[in-house]
């Protein structure tokens, strides 16, 4: 069921498996036109709301988990989701804000105050934005399954939950071992999932490299077998590898053309960014050319110059 989506992708999927306990997995924002086509895409799948027994959540974000609360009011289901979710669901102003100054840090860190200044605004009511269509879950209606290697009741088949870190460092999978179909979340998608600005599992003031577990997540998927894959935007597909292969060149290859600016003598990441993204400022494209840095300093090509006056100085590795 395709629920509307403000957050740019247009639309995000929420999948209806009907069994003993009818299932959703995921649930769009909590909006009331989201409500309204939720309702009415189960209408025509022949079911209403309160013959929901069970959600589903594969990650915490918004367009995703959002719609959840309303959902287990009206239909009185149970709400599964891992350990990395959970915290989410019962902390979730303390970890939204942690979120919010993690990508504050890293905008400011890079960008010089008279851009930074502008998006930061722009960020700040995008983020309230966000508060208001993010239900607080109650705690007695979750469930609780482990992020990677457990399995959950869907419909009334068991699926393995397979961690998937790398949108976002709480996103599990969920496959279905004899029919090898796949539950995707974000992380396999018919585009280049984002990796989305976030505090790291380890520690709330540094941020994650997402980047690299999502190679590592694509690495993991690419060694399946995986007959038809559901994901959490746009249409499923059953060619996987083709688009884990045709996705992982292209971040390689961006990555080299970023670090081809670089060594060109273009230090300041917004100039880096308009000559990688000729378009207009957005997010998700900001989040991946700061993918690309993370790539080329991990790999010890790229260094970063700390600079008290202005943004961060991004310089080749002298051989
Ligand atoms: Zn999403």
């Amino acid at each position: 069921m395709e629920l509307p989506n403000v957050y740019g992708m247009g639309t995000v999927n929420s999948y209806l498996v009907k069994g003993s306990v009818n299932t959703l997995i995921d649930c769009g924002e909590d909006t009331d036109e989201s409500w309204s086509r939720l309702n009415i895409q189960l209408q025509e799948a022949g079911l209403s709301i309160d013959q929901i027994g069970r959600l589903i959540i594969t990650h915490a974000h918004v367009d995703h988990i959002g719609m959840a609360q309303r959902v287990a009011e009206a239909s009185n289901c149970e709400i599964w989701m891992s350990d990395k979710v959970y915290p989410w669901a019962t902390q979730l102003p303390l970890l939204w804000n942690q979120r919010v100054e993690i990508m504050k840090r890293s905008m400011s860190l890079f960008l010089s105050p008279d851009i930074g200044n502008g998006l930061l605004d722009m960020f700040h009511s995008m983020s309230q934005q966000v508060m208001k269509q993010w239900g607080i879950i109650d705690k007695s209606r979750i469930k609780v399954f482990d992020h990677d290697g457990s399995s959950v009741m869907i419909g009334d088949v068991m699926w393995e939950v397979i961690y998937a870190p790398g949108h976002s460092n709480t996103q599990s999978c969920f496959y279905n071992k004899s029919t090898q179909q796949l539950f995707s979340a974000d992380m396999l998608l018919k585009i280049t999932p984002t990796p989305v600005m976030e505090v790291a599992s380890i520690d709330p003031w540094i941020r994650e490299k997402s980047i690299i577990t999502m190679l590592d997540s694509y690495e993991k998927f690419k060694n399946m077998s995986i007959s038809m894959v559901y994901p959490g935007h746009y249409e499923e597909f059953d060619d996987p590898i083709v688009k884990i292969d045709h996705q992982v060149n292209r971040i390689y290859q961006r990555k080299e053309e970023c670090y081809d600016l670089i060594k060109s003598g273009i230090s300041d990441l917004v100039l880096i960014f308009q000559k990688m993204y000729k378009g207009r400022w957005h997010f998700p494209a900001f989040n991946m050319t700061l993918a690309y840095i993370d790539l080329l300093e991990a790999e010890n090509k790229i260094k970063l110059v700390h600079n008290d006056k202005g943004p961060i100085h991004i310089v080749p590795v002298e051989s």
